[in-house]
């Protein structure tokens, strides 16, 4: 196993490094894009991936998530935008995700590879990244769809529980922590992340829908997309995920 990247130029930028550069178990690095509706378990399966490969998770996600700690002043007219299309559960407008990605973009050359998850979220979004990847003379290894009947997704998300200090996820049913709303990993507590409230899973399913749905015709143009599914334990998963990206 390798140990954990603090990815902490993904979530903040500028000028910050990673501690800890993930060491490859594998050569050369992979890179890949996490698919599938909120819900399908792409934070868990990136989380293996990660401690399995040597890969870096860059999640659009968690990087708006950590803007909500930014106080007033540090906010920017995108970030107060982007984190009240977060709140609705809509997303965020295409411009401030690709500006976001773009100052981030050294991550792209991570030596382990990268897993991008929840982004690209539109076909918009998606010819910006293959541009963005033919500038920085890198390529696509696969996309990892991951596939869920609907009710599942729903359940998946109502019981979706996050620690506030490590970010491990958990679920009170499928992966309950040993004592309840307690992280296993550093104690801290576990919450519910705001847009997994009823509300706003009805709007984000409805998002994935109308603009994620079609990145999946988008990419298996390019003979890109690996579809995997996603019903069963964390660790099966992971392991028909291993066996797709198996040369
Ligand atoms: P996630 O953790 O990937 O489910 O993202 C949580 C929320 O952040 C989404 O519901 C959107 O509001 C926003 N978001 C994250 N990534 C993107 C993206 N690539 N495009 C637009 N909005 C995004």
């Amino acid at each position: 196993m390798n140990e954990k990247n603090d990815r902490a130029a993904w979530i903040q930028a500028r000028s910050a490094t990673c501690s800890l550069p993930p060491k490859p178990s594998h050569a050369p690095p992979l890179r890949l894009i996490l698919l599938g509706a909120p819900g399908v378990g792409k934070g868990t399966q990136a989380e293996l991936l990660c401690a399995g490969l040597g890969v870096c998770q860059l999640s659009t996600g968690e990087v708006f998530r950590a803007a909500k700690c930014l106080s007033a002043a540090e906010r920017t007219p995108a970030i107060r935008e982007a984190l009240a299309c977060m709140h609705r559960g809509e997303l965020v407008p295409d411009a401030t995700v690709l500006d976001l990605i773009r100052e981030r973009k050294r991550c792209l050359h991570c030596r382990g590879g990268f897993l991008l998850d929840g982004f690209p979220r539109t076909v918009p979004q998606a010819e910006a990244l293959d541009q963005l990847l033919t500038e920085e003379d890198l390529h696509l290894d696969a996309v990892l769809n991951y596939t869920l009947p609907i009710a599942t997704v729903v359940q998946r998300l109502s019981g979706r529980r996050t620690c506030a200090n490590c970010r491990s996820v958990f679920h009170i049913h499928a992966r309950p922590p040993r004592v309840v709303d307690v992280c296993d990993h550093c104690r801290g507590p576990l919450i519910q992340r705001e847009d997994d409230r009823p509300e706003a899973v009805h709007v984000r399913l409805a998002a994935y829908e109308q603009s994620t749905k079609p990145l999946i015709q988008y990419y298996a143009g390019h003979g890109l997309v690996r579809t995997i599914s996603a019903g069963g334990e964390p660790e099966r998963i992971y392991e028909r995920t291993l066996a797709i990206l198996e040369p």
